[in-house]
């Protein structure tokens, strides 16, 4: 039998969070997010969940591609435009949409000599010094982009730093600055992203771009997805490979990290840094084995991690374990290993196997 370690997607999850997106931004188009394979969720199974966007946003050709060959008609953006000009016939075959970001990417753009997409977006470096180009060269930038063959329409994007943190400073600096910069400018714009999306309607603007939210998380640094009315669209589960009963004064795991201060009953799941589950996990991280809340004890392995089975004595060898998702926000579990869900849910590995299951149906339901 194949080892039980699943990342269970809720497709109807991520259709509900499209859903609470329209409601927040109702003036606004929705462009969904689904780089990185859908921030780890797989786009193929998140996809048909998402037929209700405006339209698709990836970070890398390759993602666009993906899209394209599971038959998906949507307009799709390329966040980063493209950085191999040799990449601009293929960008131009699959219908891509392009950022221009830098001077460089409008000059490829003018070589190429034919169109690859009537709708370009100009990117405006408003103050997060990422990418965008500088305020005084945006509206020369405008001008000749859309002297360019086959450009029809330039739209104007930014990009916030500390959208999550309401009320930071440089949340309405940036605003300012992306204002007197496309002043006078045709074109649409896009500013928010999940924070802002639900944190700062007044910039919801024509476009949001929304990423982690669709995925049922909150982009906030306080809370969880809940909270806004989202759902999770996934459930990391495994199973106990074994229940033991360890004496007190014993250590747990590599390097002894843990040592029992009395006896106690341990589990062992299947699940590890190998499948994405972070060794940077902290003891007492949450775990849920047959839905109730336990404790990580010891250093997380490749393969294994060890739980402190007080508070389900019962438990026994095949047991359900929930690592994030339903009825554990993977926003708690993000803390526990001092890093955001956002990584938590893009670095799980090739040896997770996936599955598209309703939300209602995935284990951490059952009680
Ligand atoms: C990834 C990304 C987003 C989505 O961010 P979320 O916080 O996930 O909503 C929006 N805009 C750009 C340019 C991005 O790279």
């Amino acid at each position: 039998m194949a080892r039980n370690t699943i990342a269970r997607i809720h497709p109807d999850a991520v259709a509900h969070n499209l859903r609470q997106v329209r409601e927040r931004a109702p003036g606004s188009r929705v462009m969904a997010v689904v780089k990185a394979d859908a921030y780890g969720h797989r786009i193929d199974l998140c996809l048909p969940a998402l037929a209700g966007a405006d339209m698709l946003a990836v970070a890398t050709i390759e993602e666009a591609r993906a899209i394209r060959r599971l038959g998906n008609g949507l307009p799709v953006l390329l966040l980063e435009g493209v950085t191999d000009p040799g990449d601009l016939a293929v960008a131009s075959e699959l219908g891509l949409e392009l950022t221009v970001h830098h001077r460089n990417q409008m000059e490829a753009l003018g070589r190429f000599g034919r169109q690859v997409t009537p709708r370009v977006w100009l990117k405006v470096d408003s103050g997060m010094h990422r990418l965008g180009v500088d305020q005084a060269e945006a509206a020369e930038l405008h001008h000749r982009l859309l002297q360019l063959p086959g450009v029809e329409r330039v739209n104007l994007m930014s990009h916030l730093a500390c959208a999550e943190q309401t009320g930071h400073p440089l949340n309405t600096l940036q605003l300012e600055r992306f204002d007197s910069t496309v002043f006078g400018l045709e074109g649409e714009h896009c500013l928010a992203n999940s924070a802002a999306i639900f944190g700062w309607p007044a910039i919801h603007r024509d476009w949001v771009r929304a990423g982690i939210v669709l995925y049922g998380i909150s982009p906030m640094e306080v809370g969880s997805g809940s909270d806004l009315g989202l759902r999770p669209a996934m459930t990391l589960t495994s199973e106990l490979l074994a229940v033991n009963r360890v004496p007190a004064g014993e250590c747990i795991g590599y390097g002894g990290r843990f040592v029992t201060p009395d006896d106690m009953l341990i589990g062992v799941a299947a699940i590890g840094y190998g499948d994405g589950y972070p060794r940077s996990m902290a003891d007492g991280a949450p775990v849920l084995v047959n839905g109730r809340r336990c404790r990580l004890a010891g250093r997380v392995s490749m393969d294994m991690i060890t739980i402190d089975l007080a508070d389900c004595p019962d438990a026994k060898i095949g047991d359900p374990v929930v690592l994030w998702g339903n009825d554990l926000p993977i926003e708690e579990v993000a803390r526990s290993a001092g890093t955001i869900p956002y990584e938590l849910v893009c670095r799980i590995t090739r040896r997770v196997r996936y599955r598209a299951q309703s939300a209602r149906h995935a284990p951490g339901k059952v009680k």
